[in-house]
Order: C-alpha cells, then sequence, then structure tokens
C-alpha cells in the first residue's frame, strides 16, 4: 500500500495541473489551428485536398517509406493491408493474443481465421521463438511454394506482429521467419510512429505497414491511420481501392471493383500535418518521461519494460509489472480512487469469446504478463 501511495505522488507530480490524469492525451501546441482553419478555407475539407498529399509526403519522409496512404483509421489501414496481401476467407493470418482487437478484427472483416502466437518477455511483442515454434511444429511450404497449416489444411498467408505500447519487437528476426515460410508480414505499427529497430522505422520491415492517429495515440488527428510500403503497384492499389475504387475521370462514375470510403479526409489531414511537425518533440519528451519513471520504479523494486538492445521507443505508453494479479488489481483500484487512470492490459484475444476457439502456440509469456502489467499515464509534459 505504502508503495502505491509513492507510485500515485510520483505520477500526480509529473501532472500536477490536472485533477484528473487519464493515461495518454493529445497536445494541440503548434499549426494545428492555423492548418485546419486553411482546410475550412479552402474549402477542400473531405477526401481531396493537399494537406492529405502533404501528410503522406510527411511519413515518408520521416519513416524512409517510399509510399504512404492515408486512411479513415488504422484499423481499415490493417484491412486494406491484408486484402492487398491476398488474405482471403480460406485463410488464416498469424496474430498476437496480448494486442489490441483491430489487428484480429481486420483479419475477420475478410472472414479470414486468426492463428495466435506468443509475446515475448522483454518486448511484450510478437516472440520470433513461438512464430517459429508454431510453425515448425504444424506448417509446412508445399511444392505449389506456399506455406500451409497441417491442422486446417488452409493457407496461412500473412503475419501481423504488433510493436507493443511503443516498443519495437524483434522484428528482423520475424521477418526472416516469414520469408522463409513465404508468409507476407504486415507490421501493425498503430502504435510506434517514431520508434526504430536497428535505425529502420518501424512498419518498414514489413510488405505493409501501418500507423493509427486515433485520439489516445503519440500523435492524433482525431482519427485516422495511414498504410506505407515500398511498392508501387500496392501503393496504387492501395489508393484506389480506399477511394471507392473509382477510375480516375473529369466527369464519369466507373469503378473496376469493390472499394472502400476509407481515405482520410482533408481536415484530419490538416491536423495531422501540424502533429507531425511536433513529432520529434513529443517522443523526446516522452523518452525523458519515460527516463524519470524507470529510475524511479528501479529504486522502489518494482520493473518497467525498457526497449531492447538495439532499438528506440517513442514510449507511446509506459508500462509497469506488478507480482501478481491481485496486486494489479489492487493498485488499479487505488489508482482509480485516487483519478489517476492507470489501465490494464487488453483482455487477451484467445480469451475473447469471439476468438476462444481460434488455433493457437502456448501462450505462457501473453498470460503472464496479461494478469500484471499495468499502463501508467504517459501524455507529454507540458
Ligand atoms: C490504435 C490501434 C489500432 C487501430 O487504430 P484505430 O485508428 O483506432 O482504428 C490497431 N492496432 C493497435 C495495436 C492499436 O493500438
Amino acid at each position: 500500500m505504502i508503495c502505491f501511495k509513492q507510485i500515485i505522488e510520483l505520477i500526480k507530480s509529473k501532472y500536477s495541473h490536472k485533477e484528473i490524469i487519464s493515461l495518454h492525451e493529445p497536445v494541440f501546441m503548434g499549426n494545428e489551428k492555423k492548418y485546419v482553419n486553411e482546410a475550412i478555407d479552402s474549402t477542400y475539407v473531405s477526401s481531396v485536398g493537399s494537406f492529405v498529399n502533404k501528410f503522406e509526403k510527411m511519413i515518408c519522409d520521416y519513416t524512409g517509406s517510399e509510399y504512404a496512404i492515408a486512411t479513415v483509421n488504422g484499423t481499415n489501414a490493417l484491412h486494406i493491408s491484408l486484402l492487398l496481401s491476398d488474405v482471403t476467407i480460406d485463410d488464416e493470418v498469424i496474430c498476437q493474443s496480448l494486442s489490441f482487437v483491430a489487428g484480429v478484427n481486420a483479419v475477420s472483416y475478410i472472414g479470414a481465421k486468426p492463428i495466435f502466437v506468443d509475446i515475448d518477455n522483454d518486448t511484450l511483442g510478437m516472440s520470433p521463438n513461438s512464430l517459429m515454434d508454431y510453425l515448425k511444429n504444424n506448417a509446412v511450404v508445399k511444392k505449389d511454394g506456399f506455406c500451409y497449416n497441417k491442422i486446417s489444411g488452409k493457407r496461412i498467408k500473412a503475419c501481423v506482429p504488433m510493436h507493443t505500447f511503443g516498443l519495437p519487437c524483434r522484428i528482423d528476426e520475424i521477418k526472416s521467419i516469414c520469408e522463409k515460410f513465404n508468409i507476407t508480414l504486415v507490421e501493425d505499427a498503430a502504435e510506434s510512429i517514431g520508434s526504430f529497430y536497428k535505425e529502420k522505422h518501424t512498419g518498414t520491415f514489413g510488405k505493409f505497414g501501418i500507423f493509427s492517429f486515433n485520439g489516445n495515440k503519440t500523435i492524433t488527428c482525431g482519427g485516422g491511420g495511414i498504410i506505407i510500403t515500398n511498392d508501387k503497384d500496392l501503393a496504387k492499389k492501395a489508393k484506389h481501392i480506399t477511394s471507392q475504387a473509382k477510375i480516375p475521370h473529369k466527369w464519369e462514375f466507373n469503378h473496376d471493383e469493390v472499394g472502400y470510403n476509407f481515405r482520410m479526409p482533408n481536415i484530419n489531414a490538416a491536423l495531422a500535418s501540424a502533429q507531425m511537425e511536433q513529432l520529434d518533440a513529443f517522443i523526446k519528451n516522452k523518452r525523458k518521461l519515460s527516463e524519470e519513471y524507470f529510475l524511479f520504479f528501479d529504486r522502489i523494486g518494482i520493473s518497467k519494460i525498457q526497449e531492447i538492445k538495439n532499438a528506440k521507443s517513442n514510449y507511446w505508453l509506459n508500462t509497469i509489472v506488478f507480482s501478481d494479479v491481485k496486486e494489479r488489481d489492487s493498485f488499479l483500484n487505488f489508482s482509480h480512487k485516487n483519478k489517476v487512470l492507470c489501465r490494464p492490459s487488453w483482455k487477451l484475444m484467445h480469451k475473447l469469446d469471439l476468438y476462444k476457439n481460434s488455433l493457437k502456440s502456448d501462450l505462457t509469456n501473453s498470460d503472464w504478463f496479461g494478469d500484471r502489467i499495468v499502463n501508467i499515464p504517459s501524455s507529454i509534459i507540458i
């Protein structure tokens, strides 16, 4: 109990101007209002307008990706990435169980089935060992060159690792396993804008990567997402399919496949561009907070999850680990009573009624951390 009080006092000292301290709040202190006004004045507020192009270019410049396609949110960026990875109703997609439901839902939108593998205990992201184990024991690359699941007979088409809370996972190892089994790598980098692994931006290792700009993420535009890829044809297809598959023409309406209305509106892109200008400053701020948290928790003997060697995390959310579920729950009770809105892990995907019958590997780490981790307030300090 005494230590709970110390933790709450420390968090309160960081956000002393707040009565209720939420997990992650957006900060608008740059050109947000200016750019949004410009978008309004231009009357181009919808899915055509100069801020969409500007924002896509900023994301390319920042991440080193060749192409970027801005979308309405991160979930549909994942949905489109899976569709363009040729995932169909007959296929399976490998996901991590400790994750936000969006990625798995994107698999379900297509009618495909998820397979859950475990996380590493230091990154909280997909474990290359668990992935390799699952594939070695359950999958086979047949003469046609494709990867088949021996249990279901279905093809395993894609793998969607996630950089949990901004911490880069061992994405290079995951990438080489996917290559070995001819599985398309789609990186759910929704939480990791500004996070790098071996000096390469997260989201740029896979065929596709996606980011989210929802209100609780490191930078936000209200709601928004983006797909990044180095493949010119796929980028073109992504832009096409997210714009109702309309064939460009001055006045004619012609569509050559089933499309989606998933393009980011210009008014959101205006906000996103202004936020993007501040990304480096935000990350510096967040990394400083993370370091201060780390020193504090180290001193009081509570473990905090830190970036691994060769990784640079944006520290979107800082994560601490309690010794068991009971201690975690009493801390959550205590912190909420004190208006500090800490959060536990998402309910694990394989424990949701929706996905409880899915194929899965051993999930020891997911189960262990799912019971013990808590995210503490991590907004930018102003
Ligand atoms: C936020 C998030 C998404 C989806 O983002 P939206 O923009 O809210 O649709 C997907 N995956 C993960 C891991 C996320 O945290």
